[in-house]
């Protein structure tokens, strides 16, 4: 929080003043939107389409920690990381609500930074923000985002359509955003120890941005669409490569055989996963909150993929019986866990 501004308590507004004060900017995009905030409830009309709907929360201590999570990035990342879950059923994301819960440690400004964050992503991705609850709450913030998102029902791609001989494609790079949380855990901790410590934070503005600044993959939604490649599943990662190769494979009952080497990962990654002596594949396999695609397309769609630099075949689907496997760069074959690979472990048996 930037303690240099002016902080006006909460109690001088009042709830329905806060909420006015939150909502006046909202200028509805959409034609499904047919009443916003304001009412008891929202109105929407998807006409023929399929609607999704999906929910997260994120609770202060637990998933985020104010001491270095600004929360204008706190704003933007609530809302992205559901909306990564709309294009991951390959629909397009078009309303958000928004619930929070406040503690009387924050101020008036403080929220409006939080909704700063919630507004600018709203509008970079065109959704329309229609609602939402505001409560106190005894200690932190808590705050919960729904997204809606439509699209005709042929399009929708679910965790459970993938084929043996499908190949196995990631968006982007992993492990960014786990080593960006390192990175931010390490300086605060430097920090409790001596306040007067800058952070050494020079030369990964990647892995910051990675965290603290996600974006959902829209992009990639959008290419496949225009390559004429429908995934024949899709999920996003927020849990770390491997958990959600589980998902897939568990989901459409088939095994997958993914390569060490082939999973793309950034230089910044590696440099600092290396300074804090941890083998980048962990942070790929288990880190988390990559919001890339994992998806599956047939094989005879490789062609179509092949030279998009933002897309990367790390694997096939095999049959359930012969399970999950990751070759490693040796060429053997380590079963993947619910909890990913460890490597570390491995050594240490
Ligand atoms: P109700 O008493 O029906 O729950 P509220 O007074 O809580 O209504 O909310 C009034 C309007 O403001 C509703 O349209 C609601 O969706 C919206 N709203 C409430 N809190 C928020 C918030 N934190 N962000 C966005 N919209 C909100
Ligand atoms: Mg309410």
């Amino acid at each position: 929080m930037d303690n240099t501004k002016k902080q006006t308590a909460l109690s001088t507004l009042g709830e329905f003043g806060l909420i006015d004060r939150l909502t006046q900017q909202i200028r509805l995009q959409h034609e499904s939107t047919v009443k916003g905030v304001g009412d008891d409830a929202a109105v929407l009309n998807f006409d023929k389409n399929h609607v999704v709907v999906t929910t997260d929360m994120l609770t202060e201590g637990i998933h985020f920690n104010l001491m270095y999570v600004p929360l204008k990035h706190l704003g933007y990342k609530a809302v992205v990381v559901n909306l990564s879950d709309v294009f991951a059923m390959n629909a397009q994301p078009r309303q958000i609500t928004v619930s929070i819960a406040v503690s009387s440690k924050f101020s008036v400004e403080a929220i409006d930074e939080l909704y700063e964050g919630i507004h600018l992503a709203c509008e970079q991705y065109g959704v329309d923000l229609i609602g939402g609850d505001t409560t106190s709450s005894m200690t932190g913030l808590t705050i919960s985002v729904t997204a809606i998102g439509e699209a005709p029902k042929e399009d929708l791609v679910y965790r459970s359509g993938a084929q043996p001989n499908d190949l196995i494609c990631v968006s982007g790079d992993l492990g960014g955003a786990y080593m960006g949380l390192q990175l931010l855990e390490r300086e605060n901790a430097v920090f409790k120890v001596n306040p007067k410590e800058q952070p050494k934070l020079e030369g990964y503005d990647y892995i910051l941005e990675r965290q603290l600044k996600p974006e959902a993959r829209g992009d990639i939604m959008q290419a496949l669409k225009q390559l004429n490649v429908k995934p024949t599943s899709m999920i996003d990662i927020s849990d770390g490569l491997s958990s959600e190769l589980m998902h897939i494979c568990k989901n459409s009952k088939v095994g997958c055989a993914v390569y060490e080497e082939k999973i793309p990962m950034d230089f910044q990654t590696k440099q600092f996963a290396e300074e804090l002596s941890i083998n980048p594949l962990v942070a790929a396999l288990n880190g988390g909150e990559d919001y890339e695609l994992l998806f599956t397309i047939p094989l005879s769609d490789h062609d179509k993929i092949k030279n998009d630099p933002d897309i990367t075949v790390i694997g096939h689907i095999t049959a359930e019986a012969d399970g999950s496997q990751l070759i490693t760069a040796a060429g053997s074959a380590i079963p993947l866990q619910a909890q990913g690979w460890n490597p570390i472990a491995k050594e240490s048996e």
